[in-house]
Formats: structure tokens, C-alpha cells, sequence
């Protein structure tokens, strides 16, 4: 079953490439169907199979040979994998089947948001606001943890927090990074909030020190903050529960 879902998720990978494109430009999502974005050419039903077509092509558009970026099937068989991992993570442990459909939107859509800030220093209030709000209303309808109120307590608790940094160090972070984090809390509950921005802050810390001395970034240079805190959620989802294990073992 996992597999199943695994394989759907290179699909859904698929159409995230096509969102991370045009929802910044503030294009539709649904028409004109996919093309090349270099001659405009309509993409058939066997050029769509997600990261085959692309070896098959050998990574060129078959009608102009304009080469395309290894980042489209890099993000189908990350959200591939993705989906196989949060669904078989899920069965293990017996959750509603309801929430795995909410935990891999949930996980699609950071995958969309990470490219979309790496792109462009922005997260779309049309990708996060409704994020924030299927988070809350998942956690409301459907039984399992976390229950809406920890849910609601841990949006506010993790957006009002960030807000608060955010007005006094508006250019470390930005209200798109606000909304990301409560709709995280949304979905994640306490303490699972705590440990994604935790390891999202550590993680993207690291990358920073990392980019500077490699002397790809300079010191001030803004580092886009969204991937670290999706990364974070997601490790957090994942194996939150395990870290936790390791972390009371190794305090004790
Ligand atoms: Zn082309």
C-alpha cells in the first residue's frame, strides 16, 4: 500500500513542479495544460510520466532541445519518496487513514513552498493560509492526535511567537515565515511544534555557517528560511517520536 502511495506521490511531484512554477507568476494551476516553458510545446500523456520522460529524453525538450532542470524530476522523486515514508510511517503506527490524506497534503504542500522561497524569498499567502486552515479543521474533525484545541493552542503559540520576532527583527524574518509556522503547529501539535522549529532553526543555521565559508553566500546575504522549517516539520512528523525516545535516553 505504501508503495502504491509512494508511486501516486511521484504524480502528485509532478503537479508540485507545476505549481512551484506558476504560482508565483500568479498563473492558473490548471490551464494551459503542461508545456515547455521554452518553445511552448504541449506536453503529451508519455512526456508527463514523471522522472522516466525526463531520462528518456535525456533531460531536453523533444521538440526544441532546450534542456530542462534536473529539478523537476529531483522533486517528483522527492515527494515520492516522501509520501512512501509518511504513509508507511503511518501504518506502523495506526493512525486514521483520514490524517495520512491530511499528513500528505501537509507534506506536499512544504515541499511546494521550500522551492517556491528557494526560488523567490516568498511564501504565497494562497499556499499557507489554506494550509493553516486545513491543519486546523483536520485536527478538529478527524480523532487522533493532535486534538484540535492542541492543534489551535499550537498555531497561535508558534505564530505569535514568530510574529513577535518578526516586528522586532523584521529583516531576519517575514510574515510569510509566521504563517508557515502556525499552520506547522496546526498540524503538528505539541511538542512535535518545538522539535520542527528547533531542527529547522539548527539545520538551517548550519547550512548558513556552511554557504558562508564555502563562499556561496555572504555574511548578511539573505538565506531563505521556509525549506529549513518544512524540513524541520517534516523530519518532525517522520520520526518526532523516535527523537524524543533518543533525547530522554541520552538526558537520562
Ligand atoms: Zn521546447
Amino acid at each position: 500500500m505504501s508503495i502504491i502511495i509512494g508511486l501516486f506521490g511521484l504524480v502528485i511531484g509532478s503537479f508540485l513542479n507545476v505549481v512551484i512554477y506558476r504560482v508565483p507568476r500568479g498563473e492558473s494551476i490548471v490551464s494551459p495544460g503542461s508545456h515547455c516553458t521554452a518553445c511552448g510545446h504541449a506536453l503529451r500523456a508519455w512526456e508527463l510520466i514523471p522522472v522516466l520522460s525526463f531520462l528518456i529524453q535525456k533531460g531536453k525538450c523533444r521538440q526544441c532541445q532546450a534542456p530542462i532542470s534536473w529539478r523537476y524530476p529531483a522533486v517528483e522523486l522527492l515527494t515520492g519518496i516522501l509520501f512512501f515514508l509518511t504513509s508507511s510511517l503511518t501504518f506502523h503506527s495506526q493512525i486514521d487513514s483520514a490524517r495520512l490524506v491530511l499528513n500528505l497534503v501537509f507534506v506536499g504542500v512544504l515541499i511546494a513552498l521550500s522551492f517556491i522561497d528557494l526560488d523567490t524569498f516568498r511564501l504565497p499567502d494562497v499556499l499557507t493560509l489554506p494550509l493553516l486552515g486545513l491543519g486546523l479543521l483536520g485536527a478538529f474533525l478527524i480523532p487522533g492526535n493532535p486534538t484540535g484545541w492542541e492543534s489551535l493552542l499550537s498555531a497561535l503559540g508558534a505564530g505569535g511567537l514568530f510574529l513577535l520576532i518578526a516586528l522586532i527583527y523584521p529583516q531576519g524574518m517575514g510574515l510569510g515565515d509566521v504563517k508557515l509556522v502556525a499552520a506547522m503547529g496546526a498540524f503538528l501539535g505539541f511538542p512535535a511544534i518545538f522539535l520542527s522549529v528547533f531542527l529547522g532553526s539548527f539545520i538551517g543555521a548550519l547550512a548558513g555557517i556552511f554557504l558562508l565559508i564555502t563562499g556561496q553566500k555572504r555574511f548578511r546575504q539573505q538565506i531563505p528560511f521556509g525549506p529549513y522549517l518544512a524540513l524541520g516539520a517534516i523530519l518532525s512528523l517522520l520520526w518526532g517520536t523516535q527523537i524524543f525516545e533518543w533525547y530522554w535516553a541520552w538526558v537520562r
